[in-house]
């Protein structure tokens, strides 16, 4: 497997990075044994980064997928906290349930905006002690937004960008893929350690995944890009690609049954109370409430799953 460098932190990752938000309770709702298992296959197929978020809910996947292996594992997260005291806890959730002494790299949650990484000072003041105190390597943001890797590119306090980026700039809410790929350049030039988020565009681009995966990996400045797998399948052939190997044919023929079965939407369930939590949730704004009952703009939903998490009445799962 390919390594990448994370900008000026040192931090040595392997090229494809595990995004695990598709195997946990947001997304396949894989069991904790089921998640840790694929986890572990990819981190044995050469893996040694893997991404997550205090949302996703898949700390427990990650701490049993590592327990007793020798290798460095490099693990980012993050979180929407915007106070000292919430970054602190975040920050001790994180080392408590990933059972690590430090994190790696812990990220701002969707910082799209000057203003809102401003908003969020406190927090990241915290992250700047606790870099100090060793129980945080890293510290940066991820962000959709080509106005929030120019803020970041900025703000030498951060040292990582987690960016959204894929061939048709799918989800960039204030730009296009070329625009980003701009502002990635700048980003690099001052020494952000950079990866990429959503190279199959949270599913859209899942029928053409050769030529989505080779963009992503022709963008020198991403030291690895964060890509969902939830089937063994789905790592072989993203280890082979990214490694630039031959996808085998037997993994071909099974990445093909799967994409067929997977026609990936946000499912709605009928009992819906329209109360429009999920919609204010939805920074894509691909929600909104009519004739008493949320619905989907199917062309601005990214398929990320957030929404689910705050729906009082269970209503919304990616299936
Ligand atoms: S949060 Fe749940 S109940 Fe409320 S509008 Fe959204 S889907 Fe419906
Ligand atoms: S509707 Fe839900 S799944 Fe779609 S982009 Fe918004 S938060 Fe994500």
């Amino acid at each position: 497997m390919f390594c990448g460098v994370l900008g000026g932190t040192g931090i040595k990752v392997s090229r494809l990075c595990f995004g695990t938000l598709t195997i946990g309770p947001l997304q396949a709702g894989l069991s904790i044994n089921q998640g840790a298992k694929l986890i572990r296959y990819a981190i044995e197929k050469g893996v040694n980064f893997l991404d997550t978020a205090e949302i996703y809910g898949t700390y427990p996947y990650i701490k049993q997928a590592c327990q007793g292996l020798k290798k460095e594992i490099i693990i980012a997260t993050r979180s929407y906290a915007y106070t000292a005291q919430d970054m602190q806890d975040s920050v001790k959730k994180a080392c408590r349930e990933l059972g690590r002494e430090y994190i790696d790299v812990f990220l701002l949650h969707e910082m799209d905006s000057a203003s809102l990484i401003k908003g969020h000072w406190p927090a990241v003041e915290y992250l700047l002690k606790a870099k100090e105190a060793g129980l945080v390597r890293a510290l940066g943001i991820s962000t959709h937004t080509v106005a929030g890797v120019r803020a970041a590119t900025l703000t030498p306090e951060i040292d990582i960008i987690h960016c959204l980026i894929n061939l048709d700039g799918i989800g960039i809410s204030d730009g296009t893929s070329k625009d980003m790929l701009a502002a990635i350049k700048q980003a690099a030039h001052f020494d952000k350690g950079l990866y990429g988020m959503k190279a199959l565009g949270g599913g859209h681009l899942i029928s053409r995944p050769e030529e989505a995966l080779s963009f992503v990996l022709r963008i020198p400045e991403l030291a690895s890009c964060a890509v969902g797998m939830q089937a063994k399948a789905e790592v072989d052939y993203n280890v082979a690609f990214f490694s630039r190997q031959k996808v085998p044919a037997e993994t071909l023929k099974q990445l093909r049954q799967q994409v067929r079965k997977q026609k990936r939407r946000l499912h709605i369930e009928n009992w819906c109370t329209g109360c429009g939590r999920c919609v204010e949730r939805c920074r894509a704004e691909a929600l909104f409430v009519a004739d008493g009952r949320v619905k989907v703009n199917e062309s601005l939903c990214r398929l990320c799953g957030f929404c689910g998490g705050v729906c009082p009445e269970f209503c919304l799962k990616i299936i």
